[in-house]
């Protein structure tokens, strides 16, 4: 039976499309054609894949308005954040790899040690196979096409299984690979929702490298223990936001309301909790307050905040705030939910008289909310903000750079922005990635590129002489091994010795 996944703008109820769904009996035909397909691909130079990237940089350039409209039509978000926030992290990925990958991915020469005399040693980066990648709706077109170019340029082939949330841009994404002209099979994209995703992962991929809820995250490291399936999982946050006393003000408070509220706080890494030091906390929020309320909600190119993406995500949003509003949070700007309509639009949404016990407080709300809490001590802000089953990012504002460091480093969080926010991810050089629940592994940077390969160690021998030390018989050589140990490993080496050993190590 085929399923159809419908498209819907979440911002106006607009149906766009109807996008078939891949067939289960389809997931072994993809992994087969993915193994085929593999093996030419993966004998490629890598300059020749990295120039089917650069194809496909050329046409996501020309088609970036269009794309931009299938972004903001699936999601609901503002055009302007799907080009800053979406499209060009893509390109940025694109160029940073077809620039870095050959030099990271090229056998590298390592030191050999003088008990291994005579040899040479290297690292070599060789394919893993068939990568599955799993990609989620906010961010739909960056965190599907990142991690599989990545896995490309490293001579794999790859599966990819879009949001069912943002289908149309799943497909917009199969349309790309196809214009670029990429070799039969190369890349694959299955559409779908959880149970061809679930089919796809029982499929026996190579690597899976996954971005999603938390939830889905241990279901699919659950699968892939079973069969030994190396994976990456970006998962959720609940990122903390410090404000010290020195901070520039107004700087903090707009950086707090960007953070807080763009893509209306569908981000995994969005400022949620933001930490105020109590002498500047009235100020603040004010401030903060007075930014949030000149925002404009809507559609157009001169729109600030979008619609929610996905409907079962407002009813998570709108039941964080009730909780906290019955437990007595301050709400000090925004709607409270019974005045809410049935539109995917939430009135950006700032709570203050916070306690512990409030999810919103606790738990991931990925929506356009903003807690404020004050706190006293710079001791007490790292523990609050440590307090955490997340740690993907966090930011601290100051202008003592020295204490902004400082706080940096004590702060369990997989990246810390100083004075900025978000922007980490902005950066390909840098590694992305969570600690604790946010997830296992790292992407961008090397690393990025380094995972999807396995590092395979290579060591070099000329071959003529016809024996080594530690080979058969063993006889009469103890004493000689316990002397050139004793000298090699010496505090200070004792290089006569050593000598001596070795010379009557070869003779036997
Ligand atoms: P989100 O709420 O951010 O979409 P999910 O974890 O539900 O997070 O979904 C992220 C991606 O994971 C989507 O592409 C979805 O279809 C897929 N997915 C959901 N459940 C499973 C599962 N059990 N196995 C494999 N993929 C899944």
């Amino acid at each position: 039976m085929m399923t159809i996944l419908e498209a819907v703008n979440p911002a106006t109820g607009e149906h766009l499309d109807d996008i078939q769904e891949t067939a289960f009996e389809e997931v072994e035909l993809y992994y087969h054609q993915a193994r085929t397909a593999f093996e030419k691909w993966s004998t490629l130079a890598i300059s020749e894949r990295l120039n089917y990237l650069t194809k496909l940089r050329s046409v996501m350039v020309e088609n970036m308005d269009q794309l931009a409209q299938v972004i903001v039509q699936d999601t609901g978000k503002v055009p302007t954040e799907a080009l800053v926030a979406d499209i060009m992290p893509t390109l940025d990925a694109i160029n940073t790899i077809v620039k870095h990958a050959e030099k990271i991915l090229s056998p590298k020469r390592v030191k050999t040690p003088l008990l291994l005399i005579g040899k040479k040693s290297y690292v070599e980066y060789m394919p893993r196979g068939v990568v599955l990648v799993i990609s989620p709706w906010n961010y739909p077109l960056q965190l599907a096409v990142v991690p599989v170019i990545s896995a490309l340029a490293g001579g794999n082939t790859v599966i990819l299984k879009p949001s069912e949330v943002t289908p149309l841009v799943g497909k917009y994404i199969e349309e790309m690979f196809q214009k670029t002209g990429f070799p039969k099979d190369v890349i694959q994209v299955a559409h779908g929702g959880k149970e061809v995703g679930a089919a796809l992962t029982k499929g026996n991929p190579d690597y899976i490298f996954f971005t999603g809820s938390v939830r889905t995250g241990r279901i699919i490291q659950e699968v892939a223990a079973k069969k030994l399936i190396p994976t990456t999982l970006e998962l959720g946050g609940k990122d903390p936001f410090i404000v010290f006393q020195d901070a520039n003000l107004k700087r903090a408070a707009k950086g707090a309301v960007w953070g807080a509220f763009t893509n209306s706080g569908q981000v995994c890494m969005s400022a949620e909790r933001i930490y105020v030091e109590e002498s500047i906390y009235d100020d603040f929020l004010n401030i903060v307050k007075e930014e949030t309320e000149k925002l404009i909600q809507g559609t157009n190119e001169d729109s600030d905040i979008g619609s929610m993406t996905f409907p079962k995500q407002k009813e998570i949003v709108k039941h964080h705030v009730k909780d906290a509003l019955e437990k007595g949070a301050v709400l000090v700007s925004g709607s409270p939910p019974e005045n809410w309509d049935d539109s995917m639009f939430i009135q950006p949404i700032i709570l203050a008289n916070l306690k512990q016990d409030m999810e919103v407080v606790w738990d991931e709300t990925f929506g356009p909310v903003m807690p404020i809490i004050p706190f006293k001590t710079e001791e007490e802000v790292i523990k609050w903000a440590n307090e955490s089953n997340y740690g993907l990012n966090a930011s601290v504002w100051t202008s003592d750079l020295k204490k902004a460091r400082r706080v940096a480093g004590k702060l369990v969080s997989g990246a810390v922005t100083i004075n900025e926010v978000l922007v980490s991810v902005a950066n390909h050089y840098l590694p992305f990635g969570g600690t604790k629940d946010s997830g296992i592994g790292r992407y961008h940077s090397d690393e990025g590129l380094k995972i999807f390969c396995h590092e395979k160690a290579i060591i070099l021998d000329k071959g003529k002489l016809n024996k080594e030390i530690q080979w058969y018989p063993y006889k009469g050589k103890y004493a000689a091994f316990l002397k050139l140990f004793q000298s090699y490993f010496h505090e200070r080496k004792k290089w006569i010795q050593f000598l001596r050993s070795y010379l009557k190590l070869l003779k036997k």
